[in-house]
């Protein structure tokens, strides 16, 4: 066990702050003090935080921590901050270590005993969520799908049964293939589409599934979360020995395995990934 009071005695600490998603005005007062007061601010992008910084008339010296470099780039910092440095880091957009760099750093920081605390601000899924219409009372933060489809498809087919509001960071060039994968997943279930949030171009698109399939893509650009509906079938209850039991059956009849799957994810309306890990474990 390990109890770790962020603001006692001095302790060598690493702030990480959260920077806006669009909207250069959304950075907090105590965000703004805390970056003016540090030795140094490591960034994701020293060119962004730069920009971001300039419009503050904040000076500092930068530093690059991005995924690339992270292991190394964190300790360095954490000896930095041992050796008495004020150190806070800052990814490109909303919090650190939210499908940005800065999870490795915590992490080590934990372990060397080096404190670490957030200041507030903005994060994309947070702002989507909650204006999204789609229940916030249990939610489920997939981040960003794989870019290959396959690993998409099964990541996705993993969801199906999760009754939590799920949400995933997209961009414009995969999102049409990616609401054609989750229509083909998830049926008609409701989806919003929340894009250029605290931007001019702010946008809301919600309806079923087959509804968004026939938007045109070609409109829909900029950054963007999709927030979709969890299940709200009764989950299937059929168990894993029935599977298996339908699984031997078929195969003892001389079907292929990949036949029997078929015919049991069919007959029991079961994901198939349930059924193929199944089929996996009886070989
Ligand atoms: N660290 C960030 C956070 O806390 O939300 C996320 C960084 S991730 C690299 C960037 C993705 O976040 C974008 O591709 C998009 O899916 C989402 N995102 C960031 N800013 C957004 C915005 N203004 N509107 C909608 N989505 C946004």
């Amino acid at each position: 066990m390990n109890r770790n009071k962020s603001f006692e005695n001095n302790k060598p600490l690493i702030y990480l702050v959260a920077t806006p998603i669009g909207n250069l005005s959304e950075i907090t007062k105590r965000a703004l003090d805390i970056l003016q007061d540090m030795d140094l601010i490591a960034a994701e992008d020293t060119r962004n935080t730069f920009s971001l910084l300039s419009q503050y008339g904040i000076k500092k010296e930068l530093f690059s921590l991005r995924e690339h470099n992270e292991n190394e780039a964190s300790e360095h910092l954490i000896k930095l901050v041992k050796s008495g440095k004020k150190v806070a880091y800052v990814s490109d957009a909303g919090y650190p270590g939210i499908s940005d760099p800065g999870y490795l750093l915590v992490k080590k920081a934990r372990e060397e005993g080096v404190g670490v605390s957030t200041v507030s601000g903005s994060c994309a899924f947070i702002n989507a969520l909650v204006a999204s219409g789609l229940p916030t009372n249990h939610f489920y933060f997939y981040g960003f799908l794989s870019k290959k489809g396959n690993e998409a498809k099964k990541a996705l087919e993993d969801l199906r049964e999760r009754q939590e509001t799920i949400l995933f960071y997209e961009s414009p060039h995969h999102i049409e293939e990616t609401i054609k994968l989750l229509y083909s997943i998830f049926d008609n279930r409701h989806c919003v589409i929340a894009r250029e949030l605290t931007k001019i171009n702010e946008e809301y698109i919600s309806g079923t599934l087959s509804e968004l399939v026939n938007l045109d893509f070609k409109t829909i650009k900029g950054e963007m979360v999709i927030v979709l509906e969890g299940n709200t079938q009764p989950i299937n209850q059929i168990s894993d020995d029935k599977i298996i039991e339908k699984l031997r059956f078929y195969m003892s009849l001389g079907a292929s395995e990949k036949a029997a799957i078929l015919i049991a994810v069919e007959e029991l309306k079961v994901p198939k990934n349930r059924v193929y890990k199944l089929a996996q474990d009886i070989k």
